[in-house]
């Protein structure tokens, strides 16, 4: 990927990648991706209730929240290779490349400890702290993956999770073709 602007490839408040810079790596990330039909981890990740959040404690609270999230998120990534991006407001992408499903599940329910774990309170949820849901998809094969449809497929994983409850981890696995 060459070299670019670091301000323009970051988000203001979290410091992460923003999603402007998230299509690029996706892009080039992919294309490789497809070239050695090698396996591949991606992750939604959504803060529950935010909304309720900043109404209770405030928008300069719900900065902050953003910033100590983002800060934990950073923190987990183990490899050069991944990235977690701002994809926009309380919502995160993280991007694994070459990495198994066993391994990317993990990786998302290790978020969702991880979350708890800070202890944020949030009085307007019905958990008490703050908490986020995840959609997961790992794909095994990359053959006419694009990444309209890995955003689109951990979109409805993100969904099922919400409405399952929030505050979990909905996982699907792709081995063949749509
Ligand atoms: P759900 O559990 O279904 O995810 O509900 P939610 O309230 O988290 O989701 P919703 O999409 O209804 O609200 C997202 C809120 O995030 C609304 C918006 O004001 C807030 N938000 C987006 N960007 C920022 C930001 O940069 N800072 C702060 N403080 N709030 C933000
Ligand atoms: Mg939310
Ligand atoms: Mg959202």
């Amino acid at each position: 990927i060459a070299e670019v602007n670091e301000l323009a490839i970051r988000d203001g408040l979290t410091g992460l990648y923003n999603r402007r810079y998230m299509d690029e790596v996706i892009q080039h990330i992919v294309y490789q991706w497809k070239r050695a039909d090698s396996i591949l981890g991606f992750l939604m990740v959504d803060v529950d209730f935010f909304k309720k959040y900043n109404d209770t404690y405030g928008h300069q609270a719900g900065d902050k929240l953003l910033r100590s999230f983002s800060g934990m998120l950073s923190s987990l990534l183990r490899r050069e290779s991944d990235y977690v991006f701002r994809y926009g407001g309380e919502e995160f992408a993280i991007l694994l490349p070459s990495t198994n499903h066993e391994t990317t599940e993990k990786f998302a329910h290790l978020i969702i400890k991880r979350t708890q774990s800070l202890k944020i309170s949030h009085s307007a949820s019905p958990l008490g702290l703050v908490t986020v849901s995840i959609g997961a998809v790992s794909f095994k094969s990359s053959k006419k993956r694009d990444i309209e449809e890995i955003v689109g497929l951990a979109d409805e994983a993100l969904y099922e999770a919400k409405n399952s409850g929030r505050n979990k981890v909905v996982s699907k696995i792709f081995n063949e073709e749509i």
